[in-house]
């Protein structure tokens, strides 16, 4: 039987959790008889009381391992850690908040298995229940990134995906420290079916993403993925000479045939500033890509961890998928059905 991993970063999501858990083992649930399962949660360091919540599933079922980080080190770290411990045949990242439906799993594993695609990822097709202002800056930045970048990034893409071992272990071969992962999936390549669906939203707590924390990412994945800026940057200086060695010629053909009453340095003024404008401003973008050389070069760890319940599960995973008798998996759908 093949073994599909279900890597779930969680950062304060003790609300949504237990939901989470039950939806996800309905579907389970349906599949047994075809697929083993474990779901890795990551706790990305929650404030609040993520941990216990899925010290609770681990003890209640033994398809649950978690890793618990010593500190917030980022969702994409969070990814990065779950995939590194997914043993999975086939691993599928899920957003705790159920915005992504655990119900297209079966539809995922079918396009993998029986259409020989190696990877199914999921795209919204709707903003719906998005501030109209995230919606039009989320656009934005993938029309700018795919005019950037070799990589494709498909709008509206989530990180909801289900990949084969060979794509992960080519993911987890990208070692960098930053790292941008919708990048990351369309650098890689391997063939990819897209599950087009509408906007859900959370289930319970809330996002987890300011505006400024979406902008800093968005800025992130330029410079991870595209050295397009400091191309540009090279054009503005050398823009700026061919007009500088113009005009030299204009002012210097003027006093000659006209003379040079003294004047015009309010012109001049605002010349030097907006030039010097923008050298700093090309400083900044080179600064940038200097900046994330130094912190590669560092070689730091991409997360630590603190507690993981990972030698009971390793001893578990041998054996056949088994839910202990809390787990009553029929009984939600038989309540809801009632
Ligand atoms: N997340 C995380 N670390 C963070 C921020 C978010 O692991 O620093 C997780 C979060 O728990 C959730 C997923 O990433 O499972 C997506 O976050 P969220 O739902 O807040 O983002 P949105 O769906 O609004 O884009
Ligand atoms: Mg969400």
């Amino acid at each position: 039987m093949k073994l599909l991993s279900i890597v779930v970063p969680c950062f304060n999501e003790e609300e949504v959790l237990p939901l989470f858990f039950k939806e996800v083992s309905r579907v389970l649930a349906d599949i047994k008889t075809q697929y083993q399962a474990e779901i890795v949660f990551v706790d990305d360091g929650s404030k609040d009381h993520t941990l216990n919540v899925l010290q609770r599933l681990a003890s209640e079922s033994s398809i649950v391992r978690y890793l618990s980080f010593s500190r917030n080190f980022g969702k994409e770290a969070a990814m990065y850690a779950g995939l590194e411990h997914a043993k999975g045949d086939y691993v599928v990242i899920m957003d705790a908040d159920l915005q992504d439906p655990p119900s297209l799993l079966p539809q995922m594993l079918h396009a993998i298995e029986k259409e020989g695609y190696d990877s199914v990822a999921t795209r919204r097709v709707t903003r719906k229940g998005e501030p109209p202002i995230r919606s039009f800056f989320a656009r934005m930045f993938y029309k700018i990134m795919n005019k950037m970048s070799d990589v494709e990034i498909m709008d509206g893409a989530r990180d909801y995906r289900m990949m084969t071992r060979n794509m992960v272990d080519g993911i987890l071969s990208m070692g960098e420290y930053n790292r941008f992962s919708k990048g990351i999936f369309g650098w890689v390549g391997y063939s990819t079916k897209w599950l087009p669906y509408e906007n859900i939203e959370r289930a319970a707590g809330e996002t987890k993403w300011s505006f400024w924390k979406l902008f800093a990412y968005s800025i992130e994945g330029i410079v991870a993925f595209s050295t397009l800026p400091l191309s540009i940057a090279t054009i503005i200086g050398l823009v700026f000479c061919g007009i500088a060695f113009l005009m030299v010629l204009v002012i210097f053909g003027k006093t000659m045939l006209f003379g040079d009453p003294v004047g015009g340095w309010p012109s001049l003024a605002c010349m030097i500033l907006f030039v010097g404008g923008t050298q700093l401003f090309c400083l900044g973008v080179i600064g940038k890509y200097l900046s994330k050389t130094y912190l590669e070069t560092k070689q730091r760890p991409k997360y630590l961890l603190r507690e993981t319940n990972e030698t009971r599960s390793r001893q578990h995973l041998s054996e056949p998928l088994l839910l202990s008798p809390h787990t009553d998996l029929g009984k939600d759908s038989r309540e809801k059905n009632q």
